[in-house]
């Protein structure tokens, strides 16, 4: 076999190309490309093995071993070094296979005569489809070339493997690149919910719709000008961000505009499309490469280098004129958003009519994003570990956000399980809708109030749908997060006021603005923080720029001149800070006063309770707010000290351990003896367990997302409020990690529907 230079695979693509462009069914296709490849790269086997349902490699073309050993030699995932290279999911090159510990003989091949063998596996989407394989009979190492012009071969071979055409063929009709086998994955519900939909990748992936170019000199072209506009766009994004970056993430602009002016990179990718690569195959091939690099390092320093090429590499795909472009604002089909985590505001660009569902990597149900895509009735679920690497661009996904279960290209059985569920969860629906007349009276003639978080326009839209009291939290930095620069007063004023008007007297408490952590606004500059939960966010940011409070309060002051207005203040963790943000307040409401329009009739002014420290100063506060609401996620996380957006320790703790219910107890306990309305409107009061609990501890006023009113509403209907105070009061003395079975037990026991 002579060293391959680039003339040699060239010659190959094309060859190839004129097979794939050719007669002749998905079979003989297959057998005459096994044929080329031995020619031309002067081996005496060449052998392709398409992965099959059950983690099967079989044996599907060869030339040069025992023909009826097709589809007879059968390997599975890990076993012999065919199925090594698929586990392993990288090339093998070894000048005595037999003596290697993982070689497993198959006699019916007739293998024994060949020593050396080069074999790399056949990827689509990052999955191993199959193995490509060749054997010399001389003890022979493959050089570099060889190695790179084998896996590029590869690439063919799955983009022949997973054409519509051969995918319609029965012969391929399981193998296509593991694209048509259904795939479970379990995780979180992060929004309940039931959804059909088809797949969309979130960060977008390099999208190999042709391997072999038809015009070389148009793709050299196409290349060099989408790396001058990633070369520029890296070189501007440096310069724009260097007064604002941090050393550590400059350090990684730098290493970006590095490598976008990297010779070799560019040179790699240069002899890719020489040889006859479409630049979209020639930047996955980089970029498989680099992939196949970082998996044999383990310096992480070096490891970070060259995740920062990985990145590159996609990036030069988004800059590719005639990339296959999604118009996330425009989706044409209903869609099943898939992504490794994801902002709020990222969530909201997507076009809604369109967006059924979210599934995330990473995530949890305090998670803005979690929150926001319950106020939008999407459901999602998280912790769904690797799915990007077994979902394809437009797989049909069924999202049973009830249990945490996600279907990619699921079966007939599945799809007519799941349509059951859908079913059912109308019926449940119906059930709520037609308690939403009903008065929120318990059985013991408790009077509760109900009410839904909301932020969106859309909530407002459907408030009279959801049966709910009021709103007892309107997250007003929603409306902030879908907009590209800072509402002006008179923006925000008329869209406060036509929350108000759509509300028709019914109560709001909107929250003054509750930005930083996982809550960022692009236009506000802020530096990037070690501990983004704990650092300048929400009122922090409200009182270190006045202006930008001010502004928000007047025109909450204006929208409600001549009615009712109810505020209040974020993460306050001591009294100082309460009267600070009020006398702004009350600058505002005098300031309107002398205004035509006026000031509102009634202002009420409270505060979230969140971080832990208010408690202990809640005599003090109390005899300034007309009310608290307690915002139990952010409680809970800064209480236990658990990030509440880290799924590794979110729920490492109970919502329903002893310890944090006689924390709400003792709240509500002091404001009873204060004798100030208190209410809760973190995730907890949308649960119908702990909402119960919360019950017994004395909380009657709840806020949650619209889509949990019903089943709350369900279990305040047939609770006795009298018969859980002592129950719950005394589970608060109990030592254990949670109570959730004790509830539980005592819901069964008293016929309480949770
Ligand atoms: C809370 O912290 O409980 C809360 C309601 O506020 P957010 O979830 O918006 O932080
Ligand atoms: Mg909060």
């Amino acid at each position: 076999m002579s060293g391959l230079g680039i003339s040699a695979p060239r010659l190959l693509l094309r060859k190839l190309h004129q097979v794939m462009a050719g007669h002749g069914d998905a079979e003989q296709r297959l057998n005459e490309i096994v044929r080329l490849i031995a020619s031309n790269m002067i081996a005496e086997v060449c052998s392709c093995y398409l992965r099959r349902a059950g983690d099967v490699l079989e044996l599907y073309a060869t030339e040069g071993l025992k023909k009826n050993s097709v589809h007879q030699t059968r390997l599975r995932l890990g076993e012999g070094l065919v199925g090594d290279i698929a586990a392993r999911a990288r090339p093998l090159n070894l000048s005595d296979a037999q003596s290697h510990p993982q070689f497993a003989y198959r006699p019916e091949t007739g293998e024994e005569e060949y020593h050396s063998l080069l074999g790399t596996p056949i990827l689509r989407g990052g999955r191993v489809i199959g193995v490509l394989v060749v054997q010399n009979r001389t003890r022979r190492v493959y050089t570099d070339e060889e190695v790179e012009a084998l896996q590029t071969v590869a690439m063919v071979v799955a983009e022949l493997v997973s054409s519509e055409e051969m995918v319609a063929a029965t012969e391929f009709s399981d193998t296509a690149g593991n694209a048509t086998l259904p795939h479970h994955v379990s995780g979180k519900v992060l929004a309940e919910g039931l959804a059909v939909g088809y797949a969309l990748l979130h960060e977008p992936r390099i999208e190999v719709l042709r391997t072999i170019s038809e015009d070389r000199a148009k793709e050299l072209n196409r290349l060099n000008s989408a790396v001058s506009a990633l070369q520029s766009s890296v070189d501007k994004l440096l310069l724009a961000t260097n007064t604002m970056l941090t050393d550590e993430s400059k350090d990684i602009f730098e290493a970006y505009k590095m490598f976008a002016h990297d010779k070799g990179w560019l040179k790699k990718l240069h002899d890719a499309v020489a040889t006859g690569l479409t630049v979209e195959a020639a930047i996955k091939r980089v970029q498989d490469d680099t992939r196949a690099r970082m998996k044999e390092i383990n310096d992480p320093y070096l490891r970070e280098r060259l995740s920062e090429l990985d990145d590159l590499a996609n990036r030069l795909y988004m800059h590719l004129d005639g990339r296959v472009q999604i118009d996330r604002r425009n989706l044409t089909k209903d869609t099943v958003v898939i992504a490794a985590n994801m902002g709020a505001a990222e969530l909201l660009d997507y076009d809604r009519r369109h967006l059924k569902a979210v599934i995330l990597e990473a995530g949890t149900r305090a998670s803005h994003v979690a929150i926001v895509a319950r106020a939008l009735g999407v459901p999602v679920v998280g912790q769904c570990a690797s799915i990007r690497e077994n979902v394809e661009q437009g797989d049909f996904v069924l999202v049973d956000a009830e249990h945490g279960q996600v279907f990619l290209r699921p079966g007939e059985d599945v799809q007519e399980a799941f349509s059951r569920s859908q079913n059912q969860r109308a019926q449940r629906q119906a059930k709520y809708a037609a308690l939403r007349d009903k008065p929120n009276i318990s059985k013991d003639n408790v009077t509760l109030s109900l009410n839904v978080n909301a932020g969106l326009l859309l909530d407002i839209d459907h408030f009279p749908e959801f049966g709910a009291d009021g709103i007892g939290l309107f997250r007003t930095e929603l409306q902030f997060m879908v907009r590209s620069q800072m509402p002006k007063v008179d923006e925000q004023t008329s869209l406060y006021a036509r929350v108000l008007d759509k509300m028709e007297g019914k109560p709001v408490i909107f929250r003054t603005l509750d930005i930083g952590g996982d809550k960022m606004l692009p236009y506000l500059k802020t530096k990037t923080e070690e501990n983004p939960a704990l650092g300048w966010r929400a009122i922090r940011i409200g009182l270190d720029r006045p202006a930008l409070l001010r502004s928000q309060l007047r025109a909450l002051v204006r929208a409600a001149a001549g009615r009712d207005l109810s505020l209040m203040f974020p993460m306050i963790a001591e009294v100082p800070e309460f009267l600070e943000a009020k006398a702004i307040l009350n600058k505002e409401v005098d300031r309107a006063k002398q205004k035509p329009g006026g000031a509102p009739l009634n202002v009420k002014v409270g505060t979230m309770i969140e971080v832990p420290s208010i408690v202990w100063q809640l005599p003090q506060l109390l005899t300034e707010v007309d009310f608290i609401s307690v915002g139990s996620n952010d409680l809970m996380q800064f209480f236990f000290a658990v990030d509440r957006g880290n799924p590794k320790i979110s729920e490492r703790y109970d919502t329903l351990s002893p310890t944090l219910l006689t924390l709400f107890r003792n709240i509500a306990e002091q404001c009873e003896k204060a004798n100030k309305p208190f209410s809760i409107c973190g995730d907890i009061a949308g649960r119908p367990l702990e909402a119960m609990a919360l019950l017994g501890l004395g909380y009657r006023n709840f806020s949650m997302s619209s889509e949990a009113l019903g089943r709350v509403k369900e279990m305040v209907l047939s609770a006795d409020i009298s018969k859980l105070e002592n129950y719950v009061r005394n589970l608060c003395n109990s030592r254990d990690h949670s109570v959730r079975d004790q509830l539980r037990s005592f819901a069964r026991d008293h016929s309480i529907i949770i």
